[in-house]
């Protein structure tokens, strides 16, 4: 069998590629922890899945517009409303099997052969490769701990040029949970400016998970002179806990590109399943208690963890300001590990190769998300486990 060019350019999803190794393992008996998942532990809200078994009674089985059913889109409408501050009507906004899907369904409509696309790394792991499918050009710009892993001005200035044609921000970030501030929007949008051919991708699925006196603030509440070319991406999986409904939603000014990522779905997978777009309709009109509920959760965790990563020999692992992940610096365990002969190679693969190999501890490597050196480990799974993975990190370390 000979494949298509096209896939010598990609890869396996890493995250995937680890949950399905250690979810392996766990069903042939290891007692190995997960911490690689990027879903949140709650089960769905009650009322969110009374409503998908409404629709399956009412007989919601059948076809639905390709973009989404209007009483979803209006709900999306009213989300950005209520939540952002933003104006969308129904055309402006399309429904997708997930946010994931979302963003494919973009990247296929927007990005063509050599066209640039930025993304700061660390990036979530599925951005380059779905550039790659377009035929564009992932431009990976580096950040650091120094700057909390965020883009720079400067950075961003230097990465641009007449060939750039969107960037990816995604804040809350997976996977570092840290967050942009309105302060920082504003400038990288100086910037942005004068480069009017760029499209500003901003993946909001992370939205509602914020610790502390973090704000959410999306670049187009900053800077609404750029509103026009700002595509925000953004689903129910993480904030309702519905990863596998596979609902995810892009809004847009500019109704001739939803327009022509509805048609790339009519001509691929059609609509998204009629009864989770049901359910996703109650999520957004809903009751939101169950977000507060599992955001204060995720924040009781995440100062647990990172209080106890960085107590732990050749860890430094910055305070995140959202979503479910702890994006730590490894280099020193990394190197610690390597002269006691423990590893064979000097790197993070290695690294969460011997944590998952004879600690039964699974995270994903940072060099996934673009940094090498690095770790993720998820806390959306319950205290005990934590504090076990946690006790089993330090007896590897120590
Ligand atoms: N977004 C989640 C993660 O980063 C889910 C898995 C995936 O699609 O990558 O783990």
């Amino acid at each position: 069998m000979s494949l298509s060019q096209r896939m010598s350019l990609i890869k396996e999803s890493p995250t995937i590629a680890v949950m399905t190794l250690a979810q392996k393992l766990k069903r042939e008996g290891s007692d190995v922890i997960i911490l690689a998942a990027g879903e949140p532990d709650f089960d769905t809200p009650e009322h969110i899945k009374k409503a998908a078994i409404t629709a399956i009674i009412d007989g919601k089985t059948k076809y639905t517009a390709a973009g989404g059913t209007i009483e979803l889109k209006q709900a999306i409408v009213a989300k950005f409303r209520r939540d952002n501050n933003l104006e969308y009507t129904t055309s402006e906004v399309i429904v997708s099997a997930g946010g994931k899907h979302s963003i494919y369904n973009l990247l296929q409509a927007l990005i063509g052969e050599g066209d640039e696309v930025i993304i700061p790394a660390p990036y979530w792991v599925s951005y380059p490769d779905m550039v790659l499918l377009a035929d564009g050009k992932p431009v990976i710009v580096d950040c650091t701990i120094a700057t909390n892993y965020k883009i720079t001005p400067n950075a961003l200035k230097q990465a641009l040029n007449n060939k750039t044609k969107a960037i990816i921000l995604n804040s809350p970030s997976n996977p570092t949970g840290m967050v942009y501030t309105a302060q920082e929007l504003r400038a990288l949008a100086d910037i942005l400016i004068s480069y009017p051919q760029v499209y500003i991708i901003t993946d909001d699925i992370y939205e509602h998970i914020l610790f502390g006196d973090a704000k959410f603030v999306n670049i187009a509440n900053v800077a609404p002179e750029l509103l026009n070319r700002i595509v925000i991406i953004n689903g129910v999986s993480k904030a309702y806990a519905m990863t596998g409904w596979r609902i995810g939603y892009a809004a847009s000014k500019d109704s001739k590109l939803i327009k022509a990522m509805e048609t790339i779905q009519s001509q691929s997978t059609s609509n998204p399943c009629s009864i989770a777009q049901a359910a996703a309709t109650e999520a957004l009109n809903g009751d939101f208690s169950s977000i507060l509920m599992m955001k204060e959760s995720f924040q009781k965790r995440h100062e647990y963890v990172v209080t106890r990563l960085n107590k732990i020999k050749g860890i430094k692992c910055l305070p995140a300001q959202g979503a479910f992940y702890s994006f730590f610096d490894c280099s020193e365990a990394i190197n610690n590990l390597y002269t006691a002969g423990k590893i064979n190679q000097k790197n993070d693969l290695a690294f969460s190769n011997y944590l998952l190999n004879n600690y039964l501890v699974a995270g994903v490597p940072g060099s996934a998300f673009g940094l090498d050196n690095h770790m993720r480990i998820s806390y959306a799974t319950n205290m005990q486990e934590l504090e076990t993975a946690l006790n089993r990190i330090e007896h590897a370390l120590c």
